[in-house]
């Protein structure tokens, strides 16, 4: 036991052995706000105060819960983490609705939808309704049903403020009755319902009686529906009431820091802190001051960023670990020339002996990854994405999902309209629509409408591909396959194998269609599974009268067939299966992604405005300053060095966007920042592939951009050490403020090009036009026009022959 306490200051120590009462820790970044609660965790079970089944814990991410779970692991070696009820609000509501799916008025194998799922059926309803899709954006409608789903309002308890609301409502009303009959559950209905099956009073009295400790982590990001949820899960009181202090309640462990809440877009309330205080009147307030996480000039940076934001609720983070690596802030011509810059230092890195896992490259948008990822890719250096288009949402593994889903709940419209005629089989737009009306008209989902339909030319065909899923749903049933099989075997008998295969660029497809049976394979070991374990057979539902001890002895997912379990874990955490995983990898990821995360070097990109900060909130005070909070995030990430770009020009979205850098490189301190010059060339073969992506994002750019300057390899220089007052000094002795750093780059890259920005030229094919930006030197010099009637282009100097216009 000495051994689980002995790392830990006064405070911790005195916060993870706390009584069986509700407290809230409120604490900066990286001072063991999460260790402390892994930790109390383990405390209260090796002091044999609860059983591991009477404690819930719950966190933001997958990724964070799935570090929560390890941690736990290491300092238990011999607990079976899967019997723990620790997840996300939304795994654990799954996990709880599947127990209970006929109380919760589920099919007990019922889909989830993903948002891109929400939005096909979404899409799908509104054609079905005559809606004027103008007046009535799919997109719109899903933000609509989600935040009423947040707020906690079914469509008929919706108080329409206008016609526009009205319409709405009779459209969410639509939806919901949709999803009901076929047997799906978007993310925010699993909130929803999970909540709704609490108001049951028995229900609610054995989860109240069972879960002694609830434990939250990242609490300043519950929006009000999770954070209603925990109070039904803790108060006695079914109207969240009650008195959580007295002996009788659950202890509640409240976790957070209201400096990295980065979630109000989403409906997360910074003042459910102040409102825990009030409502579950906790019996402890700890504050843990002591950072263990990095050195000070990264902690001076995040305290002086982030002590721009009013409203805070104050606290002070101070560090042990002296001063760590100093940040360098990297002003890049383009993107391009950022991500070059990122990737050489983590060869650097890499080279030094610091382990891939622990080097994390940031960005603000998903959007930023490509160019990062192509300059890793040429340059050899293994890599993971977090987001961006994850393994599950491939389109090939949704189709082989959509016929698994269909195989568990033939109801299941969007996957039926997903691969109904995929690969083909001659089954058009009319009959589908034909089949849609059927289906509206029996208030059935479409298989079972199929049986309704007498006519239409492709009757025959939609009737061999109902039969078709029929027999596959037999033969698994019949044959017992495992999960792996299973999955094999639809790949095979749907004809989606074959059909890649057939495919002249299908070869990557097929080895993904071919890494979903290894991931089942992964996934049925993972979970426990008996290797022999049928992939379709539901185990019976649990009996809620079944004592806690019994229900110890069974794997918490029991009321699960593998494959119910499967087709969840898919759709609940889509980025993290990790294909021929086993390989250490830099991580790439939004920060929003990285929060709770922690690496020993951190790259921020991207830092400009209207990118970080977003552009969203450049004019409201309140997202400007969750912005700064997210900027918060990101710094807090690094252990030992961070490192800082942004890109005077970038593509995004298909634009060429020109944005000066970011208002938080200005707020940062001066001591322990270092600015570099930027860097003027590349090698040819960095060029020639970043010339192909280029050319696949621009295809407005034009042909002299083929021709474009390779300027030689230029060594990159960077000022000396930082004076306090905020000076640097550069190579040539020249004594410059900091900031304007930026200016004498720039006013070099005019002299190179001959060349001044603003400078309005004329060019024989495309006219009048001013100059934006420019890069490199002598024959190798570029600058980028915009052209009055031609866009914007790079033109070679040496080749354009650009005419200067005064
Ligand atoms: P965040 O706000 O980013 O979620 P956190 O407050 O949850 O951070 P942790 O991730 O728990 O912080 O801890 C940060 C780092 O400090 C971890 O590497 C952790 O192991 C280490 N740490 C925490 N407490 C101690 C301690 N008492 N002694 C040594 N290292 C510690
Ligand atoms: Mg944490």
């Amino acid at each position: 036991m000495s051994d689980l306490l002995k790392s830990l200051n006064a405070e911790q120590h005195r916060a993870v052995t706390l009584p069986d009462e509700s407290a809230l820790i409120l604490a900066g970044a990286g001072s063991g706000k999460t260790r402390v609660l892994t930790t109390r965790i383990a405390w209260l079970i090796q002091t044999g105060r609860v059983r591991p089944s009477e404690i819930l814990a719950v966190t933001f991410t997958n990724k964070a819960a799935q570090e929560m779970v390890a941690r736990l692991g290491v300092l238990i070696p011999t607990i079976d983490t899967r019997r723990l009820w620790m997840g996300t609000f939304h795994g654990l509501c799954n996990r709880m609705l599947r127990i209970h799916a006929p109380e919760a008025g589920l099919p007990a194998s019922f889909q989830i939808l993903d948002s891109n799922d929400q939005l096909s059926t979404i899409k799908r309803l509104l054609k079905e309704t005559n809606t004027d899709t103008e007046s009535y954006p799919a997109k719109t409608l899903q933000t609509f049903i989600n935040e009423s789903k947040e707020a906690g309002l079914r469509a008929n308890a919706i108080q329409p403020a206008n016609a526009i609301d009205q319409k709405c409502a009779e459209l969410y009303a639509v939806y919901e009755t949709h999803c009901q009959r076929t047997g799906v559950v978007d993310f925010a209905e699993l909130l929803l319902r999970c909540y709704e099956l609490l108001g049951n009073d028995d229900l609610r009295h054995h989860y109240q009686t069972r879960f002694k400790h609830v434990l939250v982590d990242e609490f300043q990001d519950t929006n009000p529906l999770q954070y209603a949820w925990l109070k039904r899960l803790a108060c006695r009181d079914p109207q969240g009431r009650g008195n959580p202090a007295s002996s009788a309640s659950t202890a509640v462990f409240a976790v957070g820091d209201d400096d990295q809440s980065i979630y109000a877009f989403r409906g997360a309330k910074v003042d459910h802190m102040l409102h825990f205080s009030e409502e579950f009147q906790p019996s402890h307030l700890i504050k843990l001051e002591q950072n263990y996480r990095s050195g000070s000039f990264i902690l001076d940076a995040a305290n002086q960023l982030i002590a721009n934001n009013a409203e805070r609720l104050g606290k002070n983070l101070r560090t042990d670990a002296g001063t760590g690596d100093l940040i360098y802030i990297y002003p890049a011509a383009t993107d391009l020339y950022e991500a070059n810059w990122v990737v050489e230092g983590i060869r650097t890195k890499l080279k030094a002996g610091c382990p891939a896992n622990e080097i994390a490259v940031l960005y603000r948008s998903n959007a930023q990854s490509r160019v990062l990822e192509h300059a890793l890719f040429q340059a050899g250096i293994t890599y993971r994405v977090y987001g961006g288009l994850r393994f599950f949402e491939r389109q090939e593994v949704k189709h082989a999902l959509a016929y698994l889903r269909l195989i568990d709940n033939p109801n299941d419209d969007t996957a039926w309209m997903r691969v109904v005629n995929f690969p083909t089989r001659g089954i058009g737009q009319r009959t589908l629509e034909q089949l849609a009306h059927t289906a509206s008209e029996y208030a059935c989902s479409l298989c079972a409408a199929v049986s309704f339909m007498e006519t239409g030319a492709a009757l025959p065909k939609l009737k061999t591909f109902a039969r078709l899923m029929d027999e596959i749903r037999q033969t698994i049933d019949q044959s017992g396959y495992t999960l792996p099989e299973t999955v094999d075997y639809v790949l095979k008998a749907s004809g989606l194998l074959a059909h890649y295969e057939a495919e002249r660029e299908g070869r990557d497809r097929v080895e993904n269609l071919q890494e979903l049976v290894n991931a089942a394979n992964a996934f049925v070991t993972g979970m426990g599974y008996a290797a022999d374990a049928p992939a379709h057979t539901v185990a019976p539902a649990k009996n809620m009268a079944v004592t806690l001890e019994a229900e110890d002895a069974l794997l918490p997912e029991t009321p699960m067939s593998p494959l119910s379990h499967f087709l969840s874990h898919a759709a609940l955490e889509a980025g993290d299966y990790q294909a021929r995983s086993g390989q250490a990898a830099v991580q790439l990821m939004t920060v929003h992604a990285s929060k709770g995360l922690e690496f020993a070097a951190v790259w921020i990109t991207g830092l400009e405005e209207g990118l970080f900060p977003h552009e969203n909130s450049l004019y409201h005070p309140k997202s400007l300053q969750e912005e700064r909070r997210l900027m918060y995030v990101a710094i807090t990430r690094a252990k030992q060095s961070l490192s800082l770009s942004f890109a005077n020009s970038r593509m995004l979205h298909g634009q060429t966007r020109y944005h000066p850098h970011s208002r938080f490189l200005d707020e940062l301190p001066d001591t322990g920042l270092e600015w570099l010059a930027p860097k003027r060339g590349f090698t040819e073969e960095y060029f020639d592939g970043m010339e192909n992506l280029v050319a696949k994002e621009d295809s407005d750019m034009c042909e002299e951009k083929e021709e474009s300057a390779r300027p030689a390899y230029g060594r990159h220089y960077r000022s000396a050490p930082s004076r306090t007052n905020g000076e640097a000094v550069n190579q040539n002795g020249l004594t410059y403020k900091r900031r304007d750093a930026q200016q004498a780059a720039q006013a070099q890259r005019e002299r190179d090009a001959g060349f001044a920005l603003k400078q309005r030229v004329f060019h024989l094919k495309f006219g009048e036009g001013k100059v934006i930006n420019m890069e490199g030197q002598g024959p190798g010099a570029r600058v980028q026009v915009q052209f009055a009637h031609s866009g914007t282009k790079w033109l070679a100097l040496d080749k354009a022959k650009l005419e200067k216009i005064n």
